[in-house]
Parts: C-alpha cells; sequence; structure tokens
C-alpha cells in the first residue's frame, strides 16, 4: 500500500508538468498561428469595405449574414447554420439637422445624430433648450420650465476613472432614459453630449428608450465640441433657440438571423462552448471596433482550431450574432431555444469592447468558475495578460446566464474605445492589426483551455 501510494506522490508533479507544458506548448502554438498568419485583419478589412456598417432589418445586415456565413464555411467547421429571429427595424432617413441661434451667433449648425429608436419630427420642431446635468436638476426645472422646450444632458464622462466604460456607465442613462424623463414634463425633443472623452465633432448614436405611458419625442447625440459650443451659447442668452428635423422612423419587425458555426466535441458532443461577439452594428461608420472586431477573432477560433489540428472535446460554437444594439434579439432567442432544447453550455465568451490590446478577462459564474479561469493565468501571463477577475461577460451572452454556465467577457484595453464607439470614426483604419490579433489568439487560447480541463475540477 505505502509503495504504491509513494509512487503516485512521486508521479504526481510530473504528471501536472507535462499538463502545463503541453498547454504552454499548444497555448504558444495559438499565438504564433495568429500573429504570423492571422486571418483576423484581413477577414475584418472585407466585413468593413464590402459590407460597411450593418444595422438590423437594413440591405446591408443581410449582406453581413451572406458574409458571416461564406467566411465561417471557408475553415471547414462541422456545421454552419442561420437561426432565424425577428429584429426591429428603424431607419434614420435621410435629413438630420439641429442648429442653434441667439442674439449673437446667428446661426450655429450642430452635428447630430438621432438615437436609434427615436421618432421623426414631422417636419421642423422649435423651442429654446434647458441644459442639465442631473436628473435633480431637471425635475427642479419641472414643467414650468421645460415645457415646450428642448432639453439638453450635458453631463461629461468621468475623465478620472481608470476603465472608460465605469465613465460610460455614470453617463449612459442620459442617451437611453433622456426622452422618458424630459417627455414627462413636456419637452418637445432632447439632446444628449456624446458618450465619448473625446473632443470632437463626430456626434456618437446608440439606443434609447421610450414608454407608452409617456409622450414620445425626438432624441439625438451632438459632438463633445457642439455640446460646450452650445454651452457657451446659453450662458451669454438663455434665449438661445434650436430646430431640429429629423426623418427616422420604425418600420414593423422584420425577420432576420444569427448566423452559427461549430465543430463536434469528440467526448462531449451535447455541451457547448461558446464564442462570439455581433454582427449587426450602429448605421454609422463601419462597425469595425463595434463589434467587426469580435466577429473575426471568433471566426479565428473555428480557424485555429481546425489548422492546428485541435479536436476539441466539447462541442465549439461561433456564434455571430444580430441586433446586440437595438434590442438584443438576437442574444435573446438564442438563449430561449438553448433553454427550450435543454442543451447544456458549460462557458460563453463575448468579445465586444474593442479590438484593443487585450489585457485578460472578466469572469460572470461561480466562485470556483472564477478560480479555474485564475489557474491559467500563469500559462498566459507571457501574452501580457494580466485581468482575471469576477465581471461582465457581454450583452449578447448574457440571456444565457442560469447560475451554471460560465460567462466571460475578453477585456481589452479601454482607453480608446468610446473615441470610436457609435461613430463615424469607428473604421478599419481605426483598428490596429497586432492588437486585434492578440485578441484573437487570447480568446483562442482561453477556449482552448477551459475545452481541456473543464470546470469539473
Ligand atoms: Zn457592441
Amino acid at each position: 500500500m505505502k509503495k504504491i501510494a509513494l509512487v503516485i506522490l512521486l508521479a504526481l508533479p510530473a504528471f501536472c508538468f507535462s499538463q502545463d507544458n503541453e498547454d504552454s506548448v499548444m497555448v504558444r502554438k495559438i499565438f504564433d498561428a495568429e500573429m504570423m498568419e492571422g486571418q483576423a485583419y484581413e477577414n475584418l478589412e472585407n466585413l468593413c469595405k464590402t459590407v460597411g456598417h450593418r444595422l438590423s432589418g437594413s440591405a446591408a445586415s443581410y449582406k453581413a449574414i451572406a458574409w458571416g456565413q461564406k467566411t465561417l464555411e471557408r475553415y471547414n467547421p462541422d456545421k454552419v447554420y442561420l437561426q432565424e429571429i425577428m429584429v426591429p427595424h428603424w431607419v434614420r432617413g435621410n435629413t438630420e439637422r439641429l442648429d442653434f441661434s441667439s442674439t449673437e451667433d446667428k446661426l450655429y449648425v450642430s452635428h447630430c445624430c438621432a438615437y436609434g429608436g427615436s421618432i421623426g419630427t414631422n417636419g421642423v420642431v422649435k423651442g429654446n433648450i434647458i441644459e442639465v446635468k442631473s436628473w435633480d436638476e431637471l425635475k427642479l426645472l419641472g414643467e414650468e420650465k421645460v415645457k415646450g422646450n428642448f432639453v439638453f444632458y450635458n453631463r461629461p464622462m468621468n475623465p478620472t476613472l481608470m476603465s472608460t466604460f465605469h465613465a460610460y456607465g455614470g453617463c449612459y442613462d442620459q442617451r437611453y432614459y433622456g426622452a422618458i424623463e424630459a417627455g414627462k414634463h413636456g419637452a418637445v425633443g432632447v439632446m444628449v453630449r456624446s458618450l465619448t472623452l473625446k473632443k470632437d465633432f463626430n456626434p456618437h448614436t446608440g439606443s434609447m428608450k421610450y414608454l407608452d405611458s409617456v409622450p414620445a419625442i425626438p432624441s439625438v447625440g451632438i459632438s463633445t465640441m457642439d455640446a460646450h459650443n452650445l454651452s457657451e451659447m446659453i450662458k451669454k442668452d438663455p434665449n438661445t433657440e434650436a430646430r431640429m428635423k429629423l426623418e427616422c422612423k420604425t418600420l414593423p419587425d422584420t425577420t432576420s438571423y444569427n448566423v452559427i458555426a461549430e465543430i463536434k466535441g469528440t467526448e462531449f458532443p451535447n455541451k457547448v462552448i461558446l464564442v462570439g461577439g455581433h454582427l449587426d452594428s450602429w448605421d454609422v461608420g463601419e462597425g469595425a471596433h463595434d463589434d467587426g472586431a469580435g466577429i473575426v477573432q471568433s471566426i479565428e477560433v473555428i480557424r485555429l482550431f481546425k489548422e492546428l489540428g485541435i479536436k476539441p472535446r466539447h462541442t465549439i460554437r461561433c456564434v455571430l450574432y444580430m441586433n446586440e444594439e437595438n434590442g438584443n434579439r438576437g442574444g435573446k432567442t438564442y438563449a430561449d431555444l438553448v433553454k427550450k432544447e435543454g442543451e447544456e453550455h458549460v462557458m460563453a465568451l463575448e468579445s465586444d469592447r474593442g479590438g484593443f490590446t487585450p489585457r485578460g478577462f472578466s469572469v460572470d459564474g461561480t466562485p470556483e468558475q472564477l478560480k479555474v479561469i485564475q489557474s491559467f493565468q500563469d500559462l498566459l501571463k507571457p501574452y501580457n495578460l494580466h485581468v482575471f477577475e469576477k465581471g461582465y461577460g457581454g450583452v449578447d451572452i448574457g440571456p444565457l446566464k442560469d447560475g451554471k454556465v460560465c460567462l466571460v467577457g475578453l477585456v481589452p484595453d479601454s482607453q480608446r474605445y468610446f473615441d470610436f464607439h457609435h461613430a463615424p470614426t469607428d473604421t478599419f483604419e481605426n483598428v490596429n492589426e497586432r492588437e486585434l490579433e492578440l485578441g484573437a489568439a487570447s480568446v483562442a487560447a482561453m477556449i482552448y483551455l477551459v475545452d481541456k480541463h473543464g470546470f469539473e475540477k
């Protein structure tokens, strides 16, 4: 008995060492293959330049679906298929105009961008402008001051926060709920300082909400420089007037698709490890960082596994979600079908924070799952991945949350993300090849490690 125990004891470290060694060799192979002959960057260029931006329901979104299907098929996974969903169909229209006039500045034409879902103006809407930075301020002004006027939300993102996502989180309520709160007090429309730390003339768009119980009013983002200039105009002349003309409208919901590819698992074909991003984008720029980057990185996982001959134990499923930006119908429908069919998901990893230098992963799972992910830290440290902490996974994978599946988000450096987020500047030229590829390799390495070791420790 004693002798057997001793043999096991001696053999164990050697076994662990060889496991670690095997892992580090494979992680190295994944990074080498991506950095030397990765296809993420050329796929991103192709998506951005042949399809361009691709809002759900638009003609371009169907081109993007065909592109996704064709690109995945090229890498020979076991299966590529479309999953039907219904999506909202909002169109921007041809005219978007917002100008200001005061006694001093006769006419100031602002750079504006209607928020997705906003109603149009049905002609020109006019009114004075009430500037606020908080909900309390708006409440205090009340109907007496707000009725018949525009509300101008001008709370800037906090530059002292190290994560720009936290700064965004502190301001995004203005964009999402601004029309509701101003509408309660009888405002005729709202304009919101763009959610970016960059001082420029690019307006950023994004999603917003109406309530049936509150009159709907038009809602636009204006650039940070215009917000600054407007604020100065109002200081000099409190009767500064705005004129707004928007032709945007919402059409009936329409059919669309998630694009899905799979490599069947050799040991657990019925247990899924998902990697994904969202194929739709806002209808400005090219959706390069948001979320073309996540799309091509997810596709790279399939390509790298096939190229390196990795035969996964679990089924690896790559999901190019549709409609993250204005409804998350892709994510919700996918999760509904998973529940209906009783499919088991081990992990879902999303890349949707831009194609910037990867720093690590945020984990929305059980403490045990977090521990397993953290156990890969030493293997991934040589690739400058050092963030392995509890945190948010992603919008598309969010609806899968059930207390069992581990949701993981790729965490790239956040400093430049909001320079481009939902703006005309989110183009291919603003994505760096190496940074994008490092993200693709990081995702593939994490999928490889979780597939190999699972969470059953
Ligand atoms: Zn996104």
